[in-house]
């Protein structure tokens, strides 16, 4: 991450100070260009007065790219990780070894997932770029970008990237239908984030064993647990989550299927408490397993924005576009490739869209090659193909889309018996890959073959 120069220093303008605007703000200045990064929020603001756009948990593997972009600043950081996972399947009494009627396996991480507050991290980014701006002259612009004002911005710019998220400026950019899996959103989501369990806490009823009872990873180290809970109506998420005020904390994520009694939960809520509360609520209903240790938790008191409810339409969208005047822009983050959050892919894949486009751009330059729409699409088209494919064929695998329901059978209908299954399935979420190609029990067998060495 030094700073390096070019024979032509060529500019770029970053709209939306976001995870994957302010990561390439940082990037792109490092690798030695002028850049104008454009916000419709202050640092303040972005910081303290809005939710986080996502949970944005790094599973793994993307934890390269996203130390491409900045030097990782919780590795160390014992409330900023897990590395183990429990599963538990309501109304599963079959499988179901107690009285609770909740089928549960354990898996152990082939990695450590990192969970840090999207505020923290993009607030991390944008203090990077401006601690360089001394020196480099880029500047952070409060501004927020219209559609005409985008057209000039383009207009004195080299390139522009566009990075305002779902909304904003997205717009920009047709929908590509064909990568576009559904035309709605397939969940209503429901997260909160709140204090009150230590981020080692072990979940006795799901796990076994007593508190004293640490976890261990693959290599036998202790770590932190996390649990995904399914019921007939949705599914529900919880792992340790570094809050962006440095709060040892647990973030709740929720998810309800369309015209289900959960989702009319979710969408009587109206504060952090309330958004707990329906939680707590659904835990008891379904999940009796671990509602004890749920009602523990409490909101965080100092920060009203800790929770959030809404749905995501799913979109890819062509790479580039044209403002009025016919100049280009690149899309980049949420504004390419938008999928639901049930497979933790969003910032995973614009952590790897912002190191592969930066690493692209600076070869272009040195090469002295345009940074024209045939560059920006090529780059596009090899994300796509490297990690957008498989982030949105795995999201599509979590959702419980009929083209995988044979797979998802044979991953959740033999995991408890057999660990290499839920191993398996919890390492699609750093290693989406394979969902592109999984569709039937005997594919999932020869998958999980793999993990086998990892749980024995
Ligand atoms: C509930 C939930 C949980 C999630 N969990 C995970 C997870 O575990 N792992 C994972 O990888 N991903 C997860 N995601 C996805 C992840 O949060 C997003 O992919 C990521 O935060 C998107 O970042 P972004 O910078 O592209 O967009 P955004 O965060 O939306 O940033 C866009 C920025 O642009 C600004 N802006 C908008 N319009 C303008 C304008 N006209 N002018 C200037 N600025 C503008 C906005 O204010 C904002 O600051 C989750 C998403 C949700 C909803």
């Amino acid at each position: 991450m030094t700073t390096a120069t070019h024979p032509t220093t060529r500019s770029v303008a970053v709209i939306g100070a976001g995870l994957a605007g302010t990561g390439a703000a940082l990037a792109l200045t490092r690798a030695g260009f002028r850049v104008d990064l454009y916000s419709d929020r202050t640092r303040e603001a972005l910081r303290d007065d809005v939710p986080a756009t996502g949970t944005a948990i790094l599973f793994g593997a993307s934890r390269t790219a996203d130390a491409e972009i900045i030097a990782d600043r919780y590795a160390d950081n014992p409330a900023a990780h897990f590395s183990a996972g429990a599963a538990g399947l309501a109304g599963d009494s079959s499988n179901s070894s107690d009285s609770t009627g909740v089928a549960s396996f354990p898996a152990s991480y082939t990695y450590e997932a990192q969970s840090v507050d999207a505020r923290l991290r993009a607030d991390d980014r944008l203090a990077a770029f401006l601690d360089l701006a001394d020196t480099t002259g880029n500047r952070f612009l409060v501004d927020p970008v219209t559609p005409d004002s985008l057209d000039t911005i383009a207009g004195t710019h080299d390139l522009t990237l566009v990075a305002t998220g779902k909304a904003g400026l997205a717009d920009a950019f047709a929908t590509d239908t064909d990568r576009t899996p559904y035309t709605g959103p397939q969940r209503h989501l429901l997260t909160v984030t709140a204090t009150g369990l230590p981020s080692d806490h072990v979940f006795t009823g799901r796990t076994g064993g007593t508190q004293s009872d640490r976890l261990t990873d693959t290599d036998g180290n202790p770590a932190n647990n996390s649990l995904l809970s399914l019921h007939e109506e949705g599914e529900v998420f919880a792992g340790p989550y570094l809050h962006k005020d440095g709060l040892a904390s647990w973030v709740l994520l929720a998810w309800a299927k369309p015209g289900t009694a959960t989702e009319q939960a979710f969408h009587s809520t109206s504060d952090a408490a309330s958004a707990l509360q329906t939680l707590k609520d659904l835990h008891h209903r379904e999940f009796p397993d671990i509602a004890d240790d749920i009602d523990r938790l409490q909101p965080v008191e100092s920060d009203p924005h800790s929770w959030l409810k809404g749905a995501v339409t799913p979109r890819v969208r062509r790479p580039v576009g044209e403002t009025a005047s016919g100049h280009l822009v690149a899309a980049l983050g949420d504004t390419a490739i938008a999928v639901d959050p049930i497979a933790g892919q969003g910032a995973q894949l614009g952590d790897r869209q912002v190191a592969a486009l930066t690493a692209g751009l600076t070869a272009a330059a040195s090469d002295g090659k345009e940074w024209d729409a045939t560059l920006l699409t090529d780059l596009f088209e090899r994300h796509w193909e490297d990690h957008g494919r498989a982030g949105v064929a795995v999201t599509s695998l979590f959702l419980g889309d009929p083209l995988y329901a044979e797979v998802a059978g044979a991953f959740f209908g033999n995991a408890g018996a057999d660990p290499a299954y839920a191993t398996g399935l919890f390492n699609l979420f750093s290693e989406p890959a394979p969902a592109i190609t999984l569709r039937t029990a005997a594919d999932v067998a020869r998958y999980v073959d793999a993990f086998r060495k990892v749980t024995a």
